[in-house]
């Protein structure tokens, strides 16, 4: 198969390529048209089908594959691990399921889900499909406001908690914050279902309203409870963007183009079958975690490896010594845990057995060309760059070994996936770009299935969001991208991390790229200041190898991340100022938050960061702000 055949159909005959791929999964009613688009940009995939993704990924397989893995739980807080086959998912699930529906769920409610990553977390998930109901997962340790404001927005019948969580060895108590967050909300769920760990001697149950869930299952034990056949556009899941460029968007999923766009990607882009095992090291909480942790491997009949803890401990080696353990064909991870690694002494990785290894599959934000060349030498395995977003719930630009493995470019996330017809957009013109040509990326609508019908509760903000920037309807997240002549796509930053110099536009990615291919640069993180005379000028921020050290060494870091920006860009792109800080703002999911820097560098009040990992951080550079460049 020629990946271009392929491709091609899926964009020119869509009702028959996705008629076809359909086919992967179990529908109790076919559908009876593949798609209804008379409401643009609305649509609706396989319309009038019925189906449930519990089935799909669970009870489906019990027959061929009933006592294969389907979990591997591993804790490395808890020093646990666990494998539970598809039969003991599908028992788990059910005793999940009978829980819930005792405390009153149904089709279509919606339950908040506040966990750890372990495998409870996808079984509430799991329970959650079998029985109709909307989960809204909540990524664990998320402070109370976030939490409140997530619960105001799905109104849940049910939270499910744990009593606590775990990180570099320290117990993070969950309770006390959902206590909190039901305190400040409007619309606080009747009642709460803890899954208790035994972290927290001290957790205490709300009589009446809180509910021990080992205690409430015993009353469903073995209990089976009936698969909710839904209609293929009623809604899966809700699930919050990153708020790396303001207040995060509620994210409405559907079920059927989900589970059959999960299927298509397992096989085309991350070439799992059935009894092969697949190690996705993101958290439930994000999208990564509910496709590829959860949802994707299950439905494919795969193995899936759920992991709690740092990628560090109990040494750097642990994750490719589960990759060796397990057999891990296809491991899935981002470019900032591939960089905590790199700083690591590589026979962390040597010393383990890959040889069952076969992609890296890296997403969530650009993956620098230092750290590609440096995963792509050091593991020997081919390193995939997956572009997406928590709205697509797929990958939008990727490689895909399953159908045609395309030569990788250093820098690029390759090709458009199955199903996504892209254009770039001249900003100032409108207009298609050509070749080479800097635009705004843009998914030309319908939508393929899988990705977001809609933002929960706000049709208008879905529409304002993402389908009013052009004269044309067209979908875009506003990320600014460049396609070479091969028609490998190469994503340059989000169009606010645009710096328009004296009328030449920089993406920051480029600096950032730049600046970080200095030996001493640890990390970097670029953005446009406003100035008189040039409109925007760069500056830096940069986060020094410890072996940086002294004074002299850190002035001479500086020098040298200026000299190889010029040398590299231009002088145009010589920044203004370069900071060198202790620390840099991230996300709770790892993205630098250029938002904030930008605002404390030009005085202004950073917006919404409800969900920034560290403040910290932010005291940080304040520090390197006050001390001047
Ligand atoms: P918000 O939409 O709330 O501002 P966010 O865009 O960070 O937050 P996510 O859905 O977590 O929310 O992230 C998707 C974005 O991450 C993409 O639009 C893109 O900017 C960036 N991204 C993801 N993968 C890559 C990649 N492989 N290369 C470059 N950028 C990427
Ligand atoms: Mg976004």
């Amino acid at each position: 198969m020629r990946y271009e055949d392929v491709y091609r159909r899926s964009i020119e005959q869509p009702e028959a390529f996705w008629a076809e791929a359909a086919g992967a999964i179990d529908w109790e009613t076919p559908p009876e048209r593949i798609l209804d688009y008379s409401n643009p940009p609305f649509r609706r995939w396989f319309v009038g089908g019925r189906t449930n993704l519990c089935h799909n990924a669970v009870d489906r397989h019990l027959a061929q594959r009933g006592d294969q893995p389907a979990l591997i739980a591993v804790s490395t807080e808890t020093n646990e691990q666990r494998s539970y086959s598809y039969r003991d998912v599908h028992r788990e699930v059910n005793a999940f399921a009978a829980t819930l529906a005792g405390l009153g769920v149904e089709e279509g409610d919606r339950v908040v889900i506040y966990m750890p990553n372990i495998a409870q977390a996808a079984f509430a998930m799991l329970a959650c499909a079998r029985l109709g109901a909307v989960h809204s997962v909540v990524f664990g340790g998320f402070a109370a406001p976030n939490l409140a404001l997530r619960i105001d927005d799905a109104r849940p019948k049910v939270l499910v908690c744990a009593d606590a969580g775990m990180r570099a060895g320290k117990v993070i108590r969950y309770k006390p914050l959902v206590d909190r967050a039901l305190e400040a909300c409007a619309h606080p769920p009747g009642a709460v279902l803890v899954v208790n760990r035994g972290l927290d001697d001290a957790l205490e149950l709300q009589a009446g309203r809180d509910h021990d869930f080992d205690r409430l299952r015993q009353q469903h034990e073995g209990v089976e409870v009936p698969v909710a056949w839904v209609e293929a556009s009623h809604p899966s899941y809700l699930l919050y963007t990153s708020g790396t460029t303001g207040k995060p968007k509620g994210v409405q999923r559907e079920t059927g183009g989900y589970a059959v766009a999960l299927a298509l990607s397992m096989r085309a882009v991350y070439d799992i079958g059935p009894g092969q095992v697949m190690f996705t090291t993101s958290d439930v909480g994000w999208v990564v975690g509910h496709s590829y942790i959860v949802y994707g491997p299950l439905i494919a009949g795969a193995t899936s490896i759920i992991y709690e803890g740092l990628p560090t401990s109990p040494d750097p080696g642990i994750w490719w010594r589960l990759c060796a353990e397990h057999g891990v064909r296809t491991l899935f991870s981002s470019p900032t845990a591939i960089r905590v690694l790199k700083k690591q002494d590589p026979d962390h990785i040597h010393r383990h057995d890959l040889s069952k290894l076969q992609y890296v599959f890296l997403a969530g934000e650009p993956l620098d060309e230092p750290t590609a060349r440096w995963a792509g030498e050091t593991i020997g395995k081919r390193i995939i760059d997956n572009y997406w977003q928590t709205e697509t719930g797929w990958p939008v630009l990727s490689l895909l070994p399953g159908v045609d493995l395309k030569p990788s470019k250093l820098g690029s996330p390759g090709l458009p996936n199955l199903g996504y017809r892209l254009k770039l957009i001249n900003e100032v013109s409108g207009e298609e770009c050509a070749a080479g040509e800097k635009g705004v990326l843009a998914i030309v609508p319908p939508l393929p299935p899988g990705c977001l019908s809609t933002v929960w509760g706000d049709d208008q903000r879905f529409l304002s969001s993402y389908f009013s920037h052009f004269k044309e309807l067209l979908y875009s997240s506003l990320d600014w991208a460049i396609r070479d002549e091969d028609g490998y796509y190469f994503i340059l930053g989000r169009t606010d991390d645009v710096i328009n110099v004296a009328g030449h536009r920089l993406g920051t990615r480029e600096i950032e790229e730049s600046a970080s291919g200095c030996a001493l640069v640890a990390e970097a993180a670029v953005i446009g200041a406003a100035d008189e005379t040039k409109g925007q000028v760069p500056v830096v921020f940069a986060l020094l190898r410890q072996s940086a050290g002294d004074t002299d060494g850190r002035q001479q870091a500086a020098e040298s991340i200026r000299a190889r920006i010029v040398d590299q860009l231009g002088a145009v792109a010589g920044p203004a100022r370069i900071y060198l800080v202790e620390a840099l703002p991230k996300t709770r999911s790892g993205k630098l938050l250029r938002r904030s820097l930008q605002a404390l560098v030009e005085q202004r009040d950073p917006g919404d960061l409800s969900t920034l990992d560290d403040p910290g951080a932010l005291d940080a550079v304040k520090r390197a702000l006050e001390q001047g460049s």
